[in-house]
């Protein structure tokens, strides 16, 4: 098997580190987005400016601990000072095209960003704590059978900047800023579980990764944040020594024989090598333990047998199950396992001494699932552009046919 089956794109290189040519994120007049620079990169640029060290900490400051999103409000920062940034250097977040609201308080907002193209955003609320889950890349490499991401052919990657833009939108919307205390706050944690594969734009997610946990600014533990994979085995080495957050795996199988079918990547890196780099997670303990995602899907792979090999696998990592029932899309070739079949799955991993608590569905209403938004919009966008072209409205598409 090549690369070319499991991949379906190539994906925008990131710009190599220290590369003088890529700006981050520049707007029409050529100025720098200042959110999305790792904390080095702003003490360099501001150094390049002639400021003092103790300027990034500032600037840090009001950007990721106030959310400010002017310059000018930076305060404590000289007039003249503020009008050479401002040549230089713009804070943009990315434009919210759709925000919806689900009866059960889940919140989804669908993001567009400055080349036009567009991610999704979603926050799930849980008593006094929730968890907003960002997008890594438009689309995915990836072509996970089950998974409606995976249909989507455009791709690139995010940049950092536009991965943690993702959830300071989340907060700019429930108005919590400044940084709140870890205890006070709804958007409590981040997993990084919606489009696209994080550890296929590893250099960006590491960035984010660490702009989200740095106490000066967002905030945001470690052990707040749970990184999900696919099982892109290299790159969970690097992970576990550059970050170390939760990690959280896409297994959906319990053998490779029906994991190869499912998820190709499998047929790159198999169940062997996938259970072994989570043996080395660094950090993996009973008290953080790994995740292992696990979609429940019809007569595929929810048999007794299943659940028993299933746990036979994974014999000997500190870990957690989290039984996902399949979200049906149009097209999909699979249908959720029924509820009895769920619970006794969850009933056969509890008696091996693994907790496998079935995952809530939450927002159906506002189509919370993976990639769900976004190709519904575009969707309704198709329908109404071939409404107005059969009613003889012949206007511009503006390019959006391309990405259906
Ligand atoms: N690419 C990463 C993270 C994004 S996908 C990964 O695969 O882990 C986030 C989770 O949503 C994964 O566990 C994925 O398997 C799951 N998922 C994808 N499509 C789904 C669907 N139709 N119903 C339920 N879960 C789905
Ligand atoms: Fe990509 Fe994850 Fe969907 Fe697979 S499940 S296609 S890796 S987003």
């Amino acid at each position: 098997m090549t690369d070319t089956t499991i991949m379906k794109t190539a994906v925008t290189p990131d710009p190599a580190p220290g590369d003088a040519a890529a700006l981050n994120n520049p707007d029409a007049e050529g100025r720098e987005d200042l959110i999305g620079l790792s904390r080095e990169q702003l003490a360099g640029r501001l150094a390049a400016m002639g400021e003092k060290s103790f300027r990034a900490g500032q600037v840090w400051a009001w950007l990721y601990n106030r959310g400010i999103r002017d310059i000018d409000g930076m305060s404590n920062i000289s007039k003249e000072t503020r009008a050479k940034m401002k040549e230089r250097f713009h804070i943009s977040r990315p434009q919210v095209s759709r925000e919806l609201t689900s009866a059960d308080s889940t919140r989804k907002w669908l993001l567009k960003y400055r080349d036009g193209q567009e991610a999704e955003t979603v926050y799930i609320p849980d008593d006094d704590r929730g968890a907003v889950c960002v997008s890594t890349q438009v689309g995915c490499t990836l072509t996970c059978r089950f998974c409606h991401t995976g249909t989507q052919m455009l791709v690139r990657n995010l940049s950092a900047g536009e991965i943690v833009g993702q959830f300071m939108v989340a907060r700019d919307s429930y108005g919590e800023w400044p940084t709140p205390n870890e205890t006070g706050r709804l958007l409590s944690n981040v997993v990084v579980m919606g489009m696209g594969e994080p550890l296929f734009n590893y250099d960006a997610t590491v960035t984010a990764l660490r702009i989200l946990s740095d106490p000066e600014g967002l905030a945001l533990s470690k052990r707040r944040i749970t990184l999900s994979t696919s099982g892109v085995v290299p790159r969970m080495y690097d992970l576990g020594n550059d970050v170390g957050v939760n990690l959280a795996v896409s297994l959906h199988a319990a053998t490779d024989d029906v994991r190869d079918v499912i998820m190709p990547i499998n047929k790159k890196w198999p169940l062997k090598e996938l259970m072994q780099a989570c043996r080395d997670y660094p950090g993996a303990s009973n008290a953080r333990r790994i995740t292992f995602e696990y979609i429940m899907l019809k007569g595929i792979n929810d048999s007794d047998a299943d659940a028993r090999q299933l746990a036979r696998l994974v014999r000997g990592i500190p870990c957690k199950f989290n039984l996902i029932p399949f979200n049906k899309w149009p097209g999909s070739d699979f249908e959720c396992s029924d509820w009895a079949r769920i619970e006794r799955f969850s009933d056969i991993l509890a008696e091996h001494g693994y907790s496998a608590p079935v995952r809530k569905p939450r927002g159906r209403d506002i189509l919370a699932a993976c990639g769900q938004l976004k190709s519904e919009s575009q969707r309704e966008r198709l329908t109404q552009l071939k409404a107005r072209r059969a009613a003889g409205i012949d206007d511009e598409d503006h390019g959006e046919t391309a990405a259906q």
